[in-house]
C-alpha cells in the first residue's frame, strides 16, 4: 500500500519527493482507480478552483469520499485544505469541496498585503518550531467539535486534524523539513502503514 498524491495541478511533485525522502512508497494519483491502492492521499497546494474543476472532470469526488469513509487518510495542504473543508468562505461561485473535515476555510485569507510569507509555528507534538511557508494561503476560520487544532499563526488556525483527515494551510513540502509528513504517516495514517503490507 502506498501514499498517493493527487497529481492534477499544483505542488504534487514536491510531496512525492518528501515522501520518498522518508522511504515511503509514493504514487502520483491521476485516475480515481489508483485510490484503491492508497492508505493515504495528499491533496497538494496549487489553485483550489483549478484542482476542483479537474477533480470533477476526472470523477474524483465520490471515490475520494468513499475511500476516506473506508479509512484512507487524507491530508490537504493549502489549496488542498480548501478542498477538504466542509465550508469554503470566499470561494468562487459554486466552488465545490470534499467536505471531509468539519471546518470552514477562508480562501486567500491574507489578501494582498501578505500574499506570501514565512513564519515559525508551534505545531502540536513537535518539540521545535516548524517553519511554515504560506503562499496566497487560506486560514481555518472555525472548527467543529471533533476537530483538534494543531497550529495557529497570529491567532488564526493554520493546521488541524479530525480523525484521519489533516489540514495545513501552509506548504510543508517546500521546506525540506520532514516532520509534518512524518506526522501524517505516523499519526494520521498510523497503523495501516505498519501492517504486513506496509513499508
Ligand atoms: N489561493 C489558492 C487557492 O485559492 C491556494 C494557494 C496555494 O495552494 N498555495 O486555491
Amino acid at each position: 500500500m502506498k501514499v498517493g498524491v493527487l497529481a492534477l495541478q499544483g505542488a504534487f511533485r514536491e510531496h512525492i519527493y518528501s515522501l520518498e525522502a522518508l522511504d515511503v512508497g509514493a504514487v502520483a494519483v491521476r485516475k480515481p482507480e489508483q485510490l484503491d491502492a492508497c492508505v493515504g492521499l495528499i491533496i497538494p497546494g496549487g489553485e483550489s478552483t483549478a484542482i476542483s474543476k479537474l477533480m470533477a472532470s476526472y470523477g474524483f469526488y465520490a471515490p475520494i469520499q468513499a475511500r476516506h469513509g473506508e479509512g484512507m487518510a487524507v491530508w490537504g495542504t493549502c489549496a488542498g485544505s480548501i478542498l477538504t473543508a466542509r465550508v469554503v468562505v470566499d470561494g468562487i461561485e459554486g466552488q465545490k469541496s470534499l467536505e471531509l473535515m468539519d471546518v470552514a476555510v477562508r480562501r486567500n485569507a491574507y489578501g494582498r498585503q501578505a500574499d506570501s510569507f514565512e513564519a515559525d509555528l508551534e505545531f502540536a507534538g513537535l518539540s521545535e518550531a516548524y517553519r511554515g511557508i504560506f503562499i496566497r494561503a487560506p486560514w481555518i476560520e472555525s472548527v467543529g467539535e471533533g476537530v483538534e487544532v494543531l497550529a495557529r499563526h497570529e491567532g488564526h488556525i493554520v493546521a488541524a486534524r479530525q480523525g484521519n483527515c489533516l489540514s495545513t494551510t501552509f506548504h510543508p513540502e517546500l521546506t525540506g523539513d520532514p516532520r509534518v509528513h512524518r506526522y501524517f504517516i505516523e499519526n494520521v495514517i498510523g497503523s495501516q502503514l505498519r501492517g504486513p503490507q506496509g513499508r
